[in-house]
C-alpha cells in the first residue's frame, strides 16, 4: 500500500478530500495530518484495532500510550472521569494550542488506545486542516507523532512519508508545521498538577494561569527515577548518526566542536555540526548546519527536527551541537536534543 497525499493549506482547506479522509478514519483506516506542533499518526480513538494498527505501522512499544485528539471541548467530557477545575481553566485559555492534559479515562477509551493505563491524554490542536479532519473523522483521533519509533518526529509531510509512506492510507500535506516540538503534556491525576512532557508552554506560562504547577521528577533525571509518561523513558528522537552536545561559554563551545570534528574528519568520518546564524561562520570542519538564531529561539524549535534528518540524509556518523538553553523553550529544546543524543554532553 502506497499513501495517497492530498495537499491543502490551513487558509484553503480542500474539504472533499478532508470528507474522504474522515471516511478512512471512520472505517478504521490510518491517516497522516498536520498540527501546530509535528505531524500525527491518526486513527480512531475508540477503535482498538485502529490502535494496534497505529502501534504496529510505528513500530511503538505497546505500552506507551496515545494522545487523543478532539475538535470541540464538548468532546472532552465523555473521555474522561472528571475534569479538575484548573484543567478546565487551562482548556479555555490554551485550546485549541500545543497542550495535551492527562485524566483519569472514561469506559468509552479503550485500553488499546492508552498503553494499557487507566488515564487517557487528550489536545485540541491549534490547526485547521487537523480540527475539521477529527471533526470529518467523529471527532476522537488518536494521534502519536506520525514517524517511525525513535527517530526524530516529523515537521514536514516528506518526513511522514519516509517513514510511513508504505504503511499507511494517506498524508494530509499542509506545508511545514509551525512550532515543530511536541505539545507540553499535564497530568491531572496528579494531586499538583504535573508537566510529564516540556512544550512551547512553559511551567512559568502554565503557573501564571493555574497556579503551582510541577515537573515530573523523572524528567532531571534523578538516579533511579522513571519518567512518568511512558514516552519519555526510550532513546529518542535519534538521527543516525552518534550525536553529542557541547556546552559552555560561546567560543569555547566553537573551538572543542572544531576540535572534535577535526578528530574525526582526519578519521575518515562523515562529520555534521549543528550551529546557529551566529556560529556557523566559525566552524571550519564537516557539514555545518544552521539551526536558527540564538535572536529567535522559535527558530531554533522549529528547525531541530529537521535537521537531524537532513544529517540522516547526508549519513552523517557524527554529529555535534551546541546546547541551545533559551530562556522560554530552552527546557523542551533541550529535552529533545538529549534524548536524541542519548544524554552524551561534553561540558567545557
Ligand atoms: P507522541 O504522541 O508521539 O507525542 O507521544 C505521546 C506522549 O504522551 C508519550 O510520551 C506518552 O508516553 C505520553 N502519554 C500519553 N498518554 C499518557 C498517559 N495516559 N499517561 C502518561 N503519559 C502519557
Ligand atoms: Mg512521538
Amino acid at each position: 500500500m502506497r499513501a495517497r497525499i492530498v495537499r491543502m493549506t490551513e487558509e484553503k482547506l480542500d474539504r472533499e478530500a478532508l470528507a474522504q479522509a474522515g471516511e478512512i478514519l471512520r472505517r478504521g483506516g490510518l491517516v497522516a495530518f498536520p498540527t501546530e506542533t509535528v505531524y500525527g499518526l491518526g486513527g480512531n480513538a475508540l477503535d482498538p484495532e485502529a490502535s494496534r494498527k497505529i502501534y504496529e505501522a510505528k513500530g511503538r512499544p505497546s505500552d506507551n500510550p496515545l494522545i487523543v485528539h478532539i475538535a470541540d471541548l464538548e468532546h472532552l467530557e465523555p473521555l474522561v472521569e472528571k475534569i479538575p477545575e484548573k484543567a478546565r481553566i487551562l482548556a479555555k485559555k490554551c485550546w485549541p494550542g500545543p497542550l495535551t492534559m492527562i485524566f483519569s479515562k472514561s469506559s468509552l477509551v479503550p485500553e488499546a488506545t492508552t498503553g494499557g493505563l487507566p488515564s487517557v491524554a487528550v489536545r485540541m490542536p491549534d490547526h485547521q486542516v487537523a480540527l475539521e479532519l477529527i471533526r470529518q473523522a467523529g471527532g476522537y483521533v488518536a494521534a502519536p507523532s506520525a514517524n517511525t519509533s525513535g527517530r526524530p518526529s516529523p515537521t514536514e509531510a516528506a518526513h511522514v512519508e519516509a517513514d510511513l509512506g508504505d504503511r499507511i492510507d494517506m498524508i494530509v500535506d499542509g506545508g511545514p508545521v509551525g512550532i515543530g516540538l511536541e505539545s507540553t503534556i499535564v497530568d491531572f491525576t496528579e494531586e499538583v498538577p504535573t508537566i510529564l512532557r516540556p512544550g512551547y508552554l512553559n511551567q512559568q506560562m502554565l503557573e501564571e494561569l493555574i497556579g503551582q504547577v510541577r515537573m515530573d521528577r523523572g524528567l532531571t533525571l534523578e538516579a533511579g527515577v522513571r519518567p512518568k509518561a511512558p514516552g519519555m523513558k526510550y532513546k529518542h528522537y535519534a538521527p543516525k548518526g552518534d550525536l553529542t552536545i557541547v556546552e559552555g561559554p560561546g567560543q569555547r563551545v566553537v573551538e572543542e566542536i572544531n576540535r572534535l570534528a577535526q578528530e574525526k574528519c582526519l578519521q575518515g568520518f562523515r562529520v555534521g555540526i549543528i550551529a546557529v546564524e551566529e556560529t556557523a561562520p566559525s566552524y571550519t570542519q564537516g557539514m555545518v548546519k544552521c539551526i536558527g538564531s540564538r535572536k529567535d529561539e522559535e527558530s531554533i524549535a522549529r528547525q531541530l527536527y529537521r535537521v537531524l534528518r537532513d544529517f540522516d540524509a547526508l549519513e552523517a556518523d557524527y554529529i555535534y551541537s551546541e546546547a541551545f538553553e533559551t530562556p522560554r523553550m530552552g527546557q523542551a529544546i533541550m529535552n529533545r536534543l538529549l534524548k536524541a543524543a542519548g544524554h552524551k554532553i561534553i561540558k567545557v
